[in-house]
């Protein structure tokens, strides 16, 4: 009889221990997810938040595999990424869904974390694998106001890690705080590109250049290397707006832009400075480099074929340059910003003046303008 009590002490005593440890390991657990979510919540750019995602769950949860999918159906997401110069093809461990059905399908009306057994036939879609495939895998989806942001996925080697019953109250709640974060810094980058682009061209409007002329010059003054600028005009475009009509003449906007733009490296910047006008910098850009492109530019849009209506809409561009050259000492960049401009727009006046559909160079900027004193 004591015996028997004995026995059933030990055997309680055991359970209350497994349930203490239990208490004590789910109190770390929640401590490192507040402290992992306050990080979260300080991030300021969608490429950190990635980073922190991919790089620091694992540890968090103790996994093998995590991998971020997130919906990108207007390619608001890469066009982001690609604007911050992050890698985001090469990214292990992110992918960029383009149908929301991917995540409406796989979770239906739930909205619950899914888990189990992986099987590559449902869940192959989450992974990016390059390491084995895991055992056993959670995926939860960030939602909201009811739409797909995306969902995290995380896999196990271990096939008893993620177990149909299990509880999910962690990664639940991970989920929420991540589909909030993912929330406002979308809605911040969208504000912050909206703000910079303009919306008939696409291109970037005159805010953003005179944010990046600044850059770029103390860029070129670093490494050394000329800077070059193009301000280029659409000739006789009041004429066009006059003959075909307005809407016409936004059309030609468009179509000059875009064939501006195909005809610059993907680190050149393109603005549309205002009206018909458009000023370009062209880093590691000599004058002579300058003149080459310029008049690359005047022939493609001189053989361009626009048409509106079924009309035929011929246009040309004459192209002003300037170049900066750097300089010993320090430059007072804004300054030399804005002589920059004026000497390409001076030149661009020159080419209006000498017959349009034509590249004038203003030559190197003054350097009277840079105070090696400073
Ligand atoms: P030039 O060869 O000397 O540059 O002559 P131009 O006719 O191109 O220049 P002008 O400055 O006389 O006319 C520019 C016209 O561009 C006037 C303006 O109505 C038109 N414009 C400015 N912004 C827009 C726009 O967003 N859409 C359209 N359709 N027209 C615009
Ligand atoms: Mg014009
Ligand atoms: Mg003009």
């Amino acid at each position: 009889m004591e015996e028997d009590i004995t026995t059933e002490l030990c055997v309680l005593q055991s359970h209350l221990d497994g349930i203490l440890d239990r208490v004590y390991h789910n109190s770390l657990t929640l401590k490192r997810l507040q402290a992992f979510e306050m990080r979260l919540l300080g991030l300021n750019s969608l490429a950190e938040m990635i980073e922190f995602i991919l790089g620091e769950t694992k540890d968090l949860f103790d996994l093998d595999i995590v991998s971020l999918c997130l919906l990108d159906s207007k390619d608001d997401i890469s066009t982001c990424l690609a604007n911050d110069n992050y890698q985001f093809q090469t990214r292990a461990g992110l992918l960029l869904a383009k149908e929301e059905a991917l995540f409406k399908q796989r979770f239906d009306f739930a909205h619950r974390p899914l888990l189990g057994i992986y099987h590559a036939e449902n869940y192959g879609k989450f992974f990016d694998l390059q390491s084995p495939s895991p055992s056993s895998v959670i995926l939860a989806p960030l939602i909201r106001r009811g739409k797909y942001l995306g969902s995290l996925n995380l896999g196990s080697y271990r096939p008893d890690r993620f177990i149909c019953n299990m509880a999910t109250d962690f990664i639940e709640h991970l989920a929420s705080v991540l589909s909030v974060c993912l929330e406002n810094i979308l809605t911040f980058e969208t504000m912050r590109r909206t703000s910079l682009v303009d919306p008939l061209t696409g291109v970037n409007n005159r805010r953003f250049l005179e944010q990046r002329i600044e850059e770029e010059l103390d860029r070129s003054q670093r490494s050394r290397d000329p800077l070059s600028c193009l301000f280029l005009d659409i000739d006789f475009f009041k004429r066009i707006n006059d003959g075909h009509g307005h809407q016409a003449g936004d059309h030609v906007l468009a179509s000059v832009a875009g064939a501006i733009k195909k005809q610059l490296r993907s680190n050149d910047v393109l603005s549309r400075y205002g009206g018909e006008e458009f000023v370009a910098l062209l880093s590691q850009s000599d004058q002579v480099r300058a003149g080459e492109i310029a008049e690359r530019i005047r022939m493609a849009i001189s053989a361009l074929s626009i048409q509106f209506n079924q009309r035929d809409i011929p246009v040309t561009l004459s192209i002003g340059t300037a170049t900066f050259l750097p300089m010993a000492g320090k430059i007072q960049v804004a300054e030399i910003a804005g002589q920059l401009i004026q000497t390409a727009d001076a030149a661009l006046y020159q080419a209006k003046h000498n017959g349009r559909n034509r590249v004038e160079s203003g030559g190197s900027i003054d350097v009277a303008w840079i105070d090696k004193d400073c």
